[in-house]
């Protein structure tokens, strides 16, 4: 039994406890996988928004281009430099200020005596558009930028044509301190611990940053506010370079438009577009209000929109939180489902294998106790017979002694082997009745009288309370008086020192259609905790080793199964003061 439970455990229960551990394991990095899995949802969403207002700022970039070229188309350039401020005022709601630069750092326009905005742009801007003073811009990236002339591309906008804001950027090479952001994600946080900003900024002069190029973007911080710079250069006319400050409230109306559109998303996450202290400029739900310095995840702009970001926030974020306890309920019900029909399983297969060695070494003290069963009888015929054969017992009583005694002996080989015969019949499920009225107070009281003398004989006395009324069931008669030789044998054999048996025939209790025979001895009882187990085939409670009294524990088991094969049953109850009662219960017709 313990190799088996060895063997059981090292090769069921071990790898099913180790796949189930497994299965947990995973389910730990599923909720993780999910936390991921929307995250780089979100993110993707963010960074098409991020591509959207690069687009913006190109189109934005074209139309300037197409307002220069229109003036050059019918004017001299010094002319168009001269009237840009005037001309973009009246024709283009983007620009702010207007202004034209030779290349060799001559400000032509907006004239210095213009109107306030203007007057303000050339304080601010004269030295660095004539090159005496750098300034700071970004771009993205780590590498620093290239002396003029070469682009640099950011690594989030691909240099395609619409997006081309992000390509002309460039500054001396230098190395910036990396500069951490504002916003501080909390998945980005999670998952890339840095929290850097892509962005690199250096000091670069206006020559510098235009290089050979067409046109392009330079965004700048003055006291803290930003400022956006759309420059072009035409191709007829390269000296020149013809740009606008962009009207950042106009600008910010564009994009609100594009962020307000919303995405697939929208029932999950607000997306807003923070400006570079964090606050929102546009924002896909109106009244949504959040920690906006907090977002679920959040992408930069660029170095078109220096610190800027585009950032996503839950609408319901105990929404998030119920999918992954949802995913985390059905994989654990699941886990624990496993673990419960792995543990089930383990007792079913562990109860059934205690029951089958059981009943194999039940078997096993089955044939020897039959065999001995057989043999002692045998034995005391053999002798008996042997000493009247040989004619020398001239006693008459002696003679009838030894007679009595082999008969008696030969009604227990009879009962025994009817006993096993009748069992092995059951198992087989060829055993059959014939049921016919049948009068029970007669087959008790032929029964007793039958089994009488033997008793007596071994210093019973035997009561027989049946009366005289017939008591009719339909049944078996061979087969009921089975049952009654039965449990008039168990009485003799487990009665000890009081030697009295009683057989009575009564109606329950309360259930006048059914009848009791009641077998009554004053012996040993049924060990408590045995009183089912008696019924079960091949179960002894008192064994022949211990008690010394020689069974095969089938008698009961054929009482109860006749019994019930006639709609009734056999039953034990303990006699108050000791011994036993076993019960024949039937139904009348
Ligand atoms: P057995 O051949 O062992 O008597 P049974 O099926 O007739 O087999 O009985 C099963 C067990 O029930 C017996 O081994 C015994 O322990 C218990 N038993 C049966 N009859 C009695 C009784 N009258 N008093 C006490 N114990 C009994």
């Amino acid at each position: 039994m313990r190799k088996v439970a060895l063997v059981f455990v090292l090769a069921v229960f071990g790898p099913s406890l180790a796949l189930a551990w497994l299965a947990w394991r995973s389910l730990s990095n599923q909720q993780l996988a999910f936390e991921r899995q929307q995250t780089l949802l979100y993110q993707g969403t963010c960074a098409g928004y991020v591509k959207d207002v690069s687009e913006f700022l190109g189109t934005r970039q074209k139309e300037f281009a197409r307002h220069v070229e229109l003036l050059l188309a019918t004017r001299d350039p010094q002319d168009v430099a001269g009237r840009l401020d005037d001309e973009l005022l009246k024709t283009w709601p983007m620009a702010e200020v207007g202004f034209a630069v030779s290349l060799d750092g001559h400000v032509l326009a907006p004239p210095l005596l213009a109107r306030p905005e203007a007057r303000r742009f050339r304080l601010e801007n004269d030295l660095f558009l004539s090159n005496q003073e750098s300034v700071e811009v970004y771009w993205t990236g780590t590498k620093g930028i290239q002396p003029s002339g070469q682009a640099e591309f950011s690594n989030e906008n691909p240099p395609d044509d619409s997006a081309s804001t992000s390509k002309e950027t460039r500054a001396t090479p230098s190395k910036t301190p990396e500069k951490s952001r504002k916003v501080i994600p909390e998945k980005d946080g999670a998952m890339d611990a840095k929290l850097v900003s892509k962005l690199s900024s250096g000091e670069a002069e206006f020559r510098q940053l235009i290089g050979d190029a067409n046109e392009g973007i330079i965004a700048r911080f003055l006291q803290n506010r930003l400022k956006l710079l759309l420059w072009y250069r035409s191709p007829g006319h390269p000296e020149m370079v013809f740009g606008a400050q962009l009207k950042l409230v106009e600008l910010v109306k564009g994009l609100r438009n594009l962020i307000q559109a919303g995405s697939a998303l929208h029932n999950e996450i607000c997306v807003a577009l923070l400006d570079e202290n964090g606050r929102p400029v546009a924002q896909s739900h109106r009244d949504f209000a959040a920690d906006w310095k907090h977002p679920f995840v959040s992408v930069e702009v660029g170095e078109a929109l220096p610190h800027w970001e585009v950032a996503a926030y839950l609408v319901n974020p105990a929404k998030l939180r119920e999918s992954e306890q949802a995913i985390a309920r059905t994989l654990g019900s699941l886990v624990l489902l496993l673990l419960l029909a792995i543990g089930l399983g383990g007792w079913r297969i562990v109860t059934d294998l205690k029951r089958q060695l059981t009943l194999a070494r039940q078997k096993t003290d089955f044939v020897s106790n039959v065999s001995h069963e057989l043999k002692t009888p045998l034995t005391s015929i053999r002798m008996f017979s042997e000493l009247l054969a040989e004619g020398r017992i001239t006693d008459e009583e002696k003679r009838r002694t030894f007679l009595h005694i082999i008969t008696a002996e030969v009604a227990r080989l009879t009962r025994l082997i009817n006993n096993v015969l009748d069992f092995a019949r059951m198992e087989r499920g060829e055993q059959q009745y014939n049921f016919q009225p049948c009068d029970l107070t007669a087959l008790v009281r032929e029964s007793v009288a039958a089994f009488r003398p033997h008793l007596e004989a071994n210093g019973f006395t035997l009561s027989c309370e049946v009366g005289a009324q017939p008591c009719f069931v339909s049944g078996d008669r061979d087969a009921l008086a089975q049952v009654l030789v039965n449990l008039l044998s168990n009485a003799e054999k487990y009665s000890a020192e009081k030697k009295e048996i009683a057989v009575s025939i009564a109606a329950p209790n309360g259930q006048p259609a059914s009848v009791e025979v009641r077998v009554t001895d004053h012996g040993l009882g049924v060990p408590r905790g045995s009183e089912e187990k008696i019924f079960e085939q091949f179960y002894r409670a008192h064994d022949s080793l211990n008690s010394g009294i020689q069974g095969s524990g089938l008698g009961l088991t054929l009482a109860r199964q006749i019994a019930r094969a006639h709609g009734g049953d056999a039953l034990y109850e303990p006699r108050p003061g000791g011994g036993s009662i076993f019960v024949l219960r039937l139904h009348r017709p």
